[in-house]
């Protein structure tokens, strides 16, 4: 029987979920047998309705939620697995969340310089050089002596994925980097994931924005129910939608 949850197996996958269930204390299954498998420098977009289990689904990528069962393989490093592997995916892979969480009480630069002085070793004049870089790289270092409250909600997102290269990540997990932002913020923002994209960054973002979606995409997955339900490159993903969830979701998306 066709499962369109089950991916083309590849060489060497970057990430790999094997039969991955998740169960919240008194909630339906968040996650339902996913097997899903991404490559080096492939871009992923998630989509599907409100409470399908995408937000959770990364999260157990990098180890912010744990899984009850199968496996998540990161660049050859297992989870379930011992604290050090936890340890080695999170250096592996970068995050970026909705409301951006920067640390309030911290400059811009200092947002970006925490992680490499600290997980890293950098000196403090190595980790400023690093964050000034990255945030070069997202057009935002005139900022950078700023506390996040000074900024724009697109200003505070691009210092969010400076910090999260500053990290130098191999994977970038994007939890709906667009929805907590006014209209007019949203493109400064989808133009810095196009160009990281262009760049061959390996990239799962979770985000209703099809239009970026069918501009950097290799392929787009639809989680509903906490199922990986349907995978396919964009051209196919929104021209000839197979599962009927997905019809219903792609008609809301353009009726708004
Ligand atoms: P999405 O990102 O697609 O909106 P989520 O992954 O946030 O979906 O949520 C999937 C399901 O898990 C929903 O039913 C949600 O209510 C539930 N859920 C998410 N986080 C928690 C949590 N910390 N505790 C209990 N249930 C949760």
């Amino acid at each position: 029987m066709y499962d369109a949850s089950r991916t083309a197996p590849t060489i060497q996958p970057m990430i790999h979920l094997d039969r991955v269930f998740k169960l919240y204390v008194r909630s339906f299954q968040a996650l339902v047998d996913i097997n899903f498998s991404v490559s080096s420098g492939e871009r992923v977009v998630i989509c599907g309705p409100s409470g399908s289990g995408k937000s959770t689904l990364i999260r157990c990528i990098n180890g912010l939620e744990s899984i009850d069962s199968g496996r998540i393989e990161v660049d050859g490093v297992f989870i379930p697995g011992q604290s050090a592997a936890l340890q080695q995916i999170r250096r592996t892979v970068g995050m970026v969340f909705q409301q951006f969480n920067l640390f309030p009480h911290m400059t811009v630069l200092e947002n970006c310089t925490l992680a490499p002085i600290r997980t890293a070793r950098l000196s403090r004049a190595e980790a400023e050089e690093l964050a000034m870089h990255f945030l070069t790289r997202v057009r935002i270092a005139d900022q950078a002596k700023k506390y996040p409250a000074q900024l724009s909600g697109g200003q505070q997102q691009r210092v969010a994925i400076a910090r999260a290269l500053a990290t130098k990540p191999k994977v970038l997990l994007f939890d709906e980097p667009t929805s907590a932002l006014d209209p007019e913020m949203v493109k400064e923002v989808l133009d810095t994931m196009v160009s990281l994209a262009e760049d061959g960054m390996t990239m799962i973002c979770v985000t209703h924005e099809m239009g970026f979606a069918r501009k950097v995409a290799d392929r787009v997955a639809f989680m509903s129910a906490g199922k990986i339900v349907e995978t396919a490159a964009p051209d196919a993903f929104f021209s000839a939608p197979r599962n009927e969830s997905l019809k219903t979701f792609l008609s809301t998306l353009l009726n708004h």
